[in-house]
């Protein structure tokens, strides 16, 4: 095969001492322009023979058998070509990937992605722009400034008031959340935490959340020396959305106990139900006693651009901030995300300048230095997917994905409350279920089996397998699995065939329990 064999003695020649030029043949430069086409040209190979190749989401090795294959390596010594390096990847990485594309992958909250925005990634990676200043990324920065601008108008925040910045992630945007929140508070008391750090009595500040709100609340809290006690839990009603009066009996102990609520974090789409908390009536809260209020739609934001149930985020807009991971819900690769807020004031609670990087001076000259604005410095330009994916596809056939993932939670459901052997906890609000398998064994029988153990092993032993990868998680003590549905082009019939899978994979860990069982007392009775 020409190209390949060719690529092989390129790059061979660039190992010996003399070929002192070729040996900077790998670095992004017009003279290199023919080995980086043969490299990436190579690496689209290897990307597509894998996905014609994937059939199933997970090979099943164990942690153990796959490091094992990594003795060998030796960072110390480079293969003699490309084609070996490529070989080694397949064997030590991509052979035993886990496929997000794959109908039978319904674990986490992983999507498809789209490929504009792949596309996206080799541009963002080839130029390499850093988006902390202008003069690091000029037409990046403008990107990423209208992508904010569209998405503040997709909220539903007033043109030019709401603002914004492109995030790693749901846990940096709930960060930058409940640090604006609180640096807020602060100084509208007239002092500055970020000068003079955490005043006394810490202790009493409190933020509220529900129960089932994602976990980088509790660490965000801790990050900014309020600790993890300071999150306060709300209950849930029997969807798993905050209950509004428990809300409000805590806010009034809250005050009893001489407790100050920084902020109240609102949940679009939990992490194990995709359940919405009731937004519009926790605004009225937060308006009557003017506390701060965040809502975190990492997994909701999907809503945004969808036509049949854009409604479910109703109140949205008059959150203080928002946090969205169009790598959860945009069909994009991770990391995008984003950080909003409905007043672009708040924004400069962590501006600091740096003479040699975003002086004053620049910003009173009217220079976009989006570090300004951010906790990083150096940043990607992870904005360039989503851009690339709007200008391709718009944002309707977006938001048509998003629908027919809810319909195919909801087809999905039907299915499970008519199974007798299926347990269903959620109905669901985006396209999450959570549910176990109880088999329809006789009563007494029925007494011996623990239902939490075979559940967790039905999901270890699918994985395994690599017959399909689902999550699990623990409500109320008891093990549950979950399907977190993020592929349109998933059908029902597939995810019903990876529930058969499921109560097949659960009858033979019975019988082969069974058979254990009896296998003992026969040696017992010997
Ligand atoms: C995933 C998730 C996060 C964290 O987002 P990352 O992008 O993983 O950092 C925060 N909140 C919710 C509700 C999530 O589902």
């Amino acid at each position: 095969m020409g190209t390949a064999q060719f690529f092989a003695a390129d790059i061979n020649s660039a190992r010996t001492p003399e070929a002192h030029l070729a040996e900077s043949s790998f670095i992004f430069h017009p003279d290199n322009e023919k080995s980086f086409r043969l490299t990436i040209q190579h690496g689209l190979e290897l990307i597509c023979d894998r996905l014609r190749n994937t059939d199933a989401p997970f090979s099943g090795i164990s942690p153990k058998e796959l490091a094992a294959k990594f003795e060998s390596v030796n960072l110390e010594m480079p293969h003699d070509s490309l084609h070996q390096t490529l070989e080694e990847l397949h064997t030590l990485y991509l052979k035993d990937a886990v496929y997000f594309h794959h109908p039978r992958y319904l674990a986490h909250l992983n999507c498809p992605i789209v490929y504009p925005a792949i596309l996206a990634e080799l541009i963002l990676s080839s130029i390499n722009s850093s988006l902390d200043t202008w003069d690091q990324s000029a037409g990046g920065t403008l990107i990423e400034q209208s992508l904010i601008d569209w998405t503040c108008d997709k909220v539903g925040y007033e043109k030019k008031l709401g603002d914004g910045v492109f995030t790693s992630g749901g846990t940096q945007s709930n960060l930058m959340a409940l640090l604006l929140a609180r640096d807020n508070y602060f100084n509208q008391q007239g002092y500055s935490i970020r000068e003079s750090g955490l005043p006394e009595g810490g202790s009493k500040f409190c933020i509220l959340t529900s129960e089932v709100s994602h976990f980088s609340i509790q660490k965000s809290a801790a990050l900014l020396g309020l600790g993890y006690d300071s999150v306060l839990p709300i209950k849930c009603d029997a969807n798993y959305r905050m209950d509004i009066e428990a809300l409000r009996s805590c806010l009034k102990n809250c005050k009893a106990g001489g407790k100050i609520p920084l902020a109240i974090v609102a949940t679009a789409g939990t992490t194990d139900f995709g359940s919405i908390d009731p937004i519009s009536q926790i605004v009225e809260v937060c308006r009557e006693q003017k506390i701060w209020l965040h809502v975190d739609a990492a997994y909701g934001c999907g809503l945004l651009v969808s036509r049949q149930h854009r409604a479910k985020l109703e109140g949205i807009e008059l959150a203080d901030s928002v946090t969205v991971d169009y790598h959860k819900s945009f069909f994009q690769p991770v990391s995008c995300g984003a950080f909003l807020v409905r007043d672009n004031q708040h924004l400069s609670l962590i501006t600091h300048h740096a003479e040699y990087l975003n002086p004053l001076c620049q910003s009173q000259e009217g220079t976009p230095n989006l570090v300004n604005k951010s906790l990083q410095t150096t940043r990607r330009f992870d904005a360039l997917k989503l851009w690339l994916t709007l200008r391709m596809m718009g944002p309707q056939l977006l938001g048509d994905y998003f629908d027919r993932l809810l319909s195919l939670a909801s087809r999905v459901h039907q299915k499970l409350l008519l199974d007798s052997e299926i347990e269903v906890l959620n109905t669901p609000e985006l396209s999450a279920l959570v549910f176990r398998f109880l088999p329809n064994v006789g009563g007494e029988k029925a007494n011996a089996i623990n239902f939490c153990e075979l559940n967790q092993n039905v999901r270890k032993s699918l994985s395994q397998a690599g017959a399909a990868v689902i999550a699990g998680t623990k409500v109320n003590e008891l093990s549950y699995l979950k399907f977190t549905l993020l592929n349109p082009q998933t059908k029902t019939q597939e995810v019903l065939e990876v529930v058969e899978l499921i109560k097949s994979h659960g009858r033979k860990i019975l019988t082969d329990s069974d058979q254990t069982k009896s296998r003992s007392t026969v040696q017992v009775s010997n």
